[in-house]
């Protein structure tokens, strides 16, 4: 069987880098390769260099100024090429990105069998979060298999006329993701710079709030409002150190810097790659976001989410006590920080490890539905 795993940011590429690995395992069932279209580039290569992924196809398809329109376009017409080259049974796409939505459709054109990993995750309301709730609705129409990560989701697909045949509840491959990043991280031979260097900038004294931030709807008055909130928070807790990864997003970056430059317990950073975010989660005491990713990966390690949106596709992790929704309202989320800092049992309430978004094993579950297709 020939695979064609599709893939174009940071996320897509940590969640989609454990399927690839499990597929190279079986090169007697599966000729795969490995299509990227780069729309992100710096932050993809990072996590393409720690899985050891090297791309069969590259489309490198970040612009300067990019648009959705464009980028639509553009990974349309260059992966047909990609798909007249190689012909595959089946081709992956990942979640909610325009790569997803749009190498799904290009698929579906050229005739493979497109099989949808994370979904059925749905706010149900079109335009949040912009795009990504319309490209993820796309791609489960498009798509022929489906590989939702929990229940809700599963449930979410059956309410849309999938038939169960075609589905099958995997866990998050983020865990899997999560699982081979930890054991490589901790393994004797690893050395990582970027961790050496956060060991001797952190200030172990104190308690790490770590933040980030990237979504679409929060571009604007949002970051304004979240940057407010973060000064304050810093502000009132000298003891606190908010240690904030900010996304290349432009729109993300002017606002940051501008707001929260030069506040003594406020470290802005680039984004770390994929091992030494792992490695600050693991040291934070409370993270402060609107990643999906993110959300999904917490609960593991133990730690308290707040996160920085209105709506969820993620309802898990909110009914399992993990994460509290705090939209982008300067006094929420300076009031719920507040709250995780000084109630030490709503602290143990929200850090329970258990992790409703999987169990580390989404990747052989997706191979071996793959196998016994006829
Ligand atoms: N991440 C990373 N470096 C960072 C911030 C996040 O490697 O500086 C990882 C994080 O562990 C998670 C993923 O990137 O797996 C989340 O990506 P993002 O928040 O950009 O997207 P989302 O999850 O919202 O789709």
């Amino acid at each position: 069987k020939k695979n064609l795993i599709v893939f174009g940011t940071r996320p897509e590429a940590i969640k989609m880098a454990p399927l690839v690995k499990e597929f190279y395992k079986y090169p007697e069932k599966f000729e795969t390769r490995v299509c990227v279209t780069a729309q992100h580039r710096e932050m993809l290569d990072q996590v393409l260099a720690f899985f050891e992924i090297t791309p069969d196809y590259d489309l490198d398809l970040m612009r300067p100024n990019q648009n959705l329109f464009t980028l639509t376009a553009d990974i349309i017409t260059h992966l047909k090429e990609v798909l007249e080259d190689f012909e595959p049974d089946y081709v992956y796409v990942h979640g909610d990105t325009s790569t997803t939505m749009a190498a799904s459709l290009a698929s579906f054109y050229s005739g493979s069998k497109v099989c949808h990993v994370e979904a059925g995750l749905r706010t149900f309301d079109k335009l949040s979060p912009f795009p990504e709730e319309m490209n993820r609705r796309i791609a489960g129409v498009v798509s022929d298999y489906h590989f939702p990560p929990t229940d809700k989701s599963e449930e979410n697909l059956l309410n849309e006329n999938v038939s169960r045949n075609q589905l099958l509840v995997t866990g998050n491959t983020v865990i899997d993701a999560l699982n081979f990043s930890s054991e490589k991280v901790n393994s004797k031979d690893f050395k990582d710079e970027e961790i050496e260097g956060l060991k001797t900038s952190i200030d172990a004294s104190k308690r790490i709030i770590l933040v980030t931030g990237h979504r679409r709807e929060n571009h604007g008055q949002g970051f304004i409002n979240i940057c407010q909130a973060l000064s304050n928070i810093a502000k009132a807790n000298p003891e606190v150190e908010i240690i904030y990864p900010v996304h290349l997003n432009p729109n993300v970056q002017q606002p940051v810097y501008d707001l929260l430059d030069g506040i003594s317990n406020i470290k802005l950073i680039a984004p770390l790659s994929y091992p030494a975010f792992v490695w600050l989660m693991s040291k934070s005491y409370l993270i402060i976001t609107d990643s999906g990713g993110v959300q999904e990966e917490a609960p593991s390690l133990g730690k308290p989410v707040l996160v920085m949106r209105n709506t969820t596709e993620r309802p898990e992790a909110v009914s399992a006590g993990t994460v509290i929704l705090v939209g982008t309202d300067v006094l929420k989320i300076t009031q719920e920080t507040e709250r995780l800092l000084k109630d030490s049992t709503h602290y143990k309430e929200m850090s329970a490890k258990h992790n409703p978004y999987g169990d580390g094993s989404a990747c052989k579950r997706i191979v071996k539905f793959i196998e016994n297709l006829a």
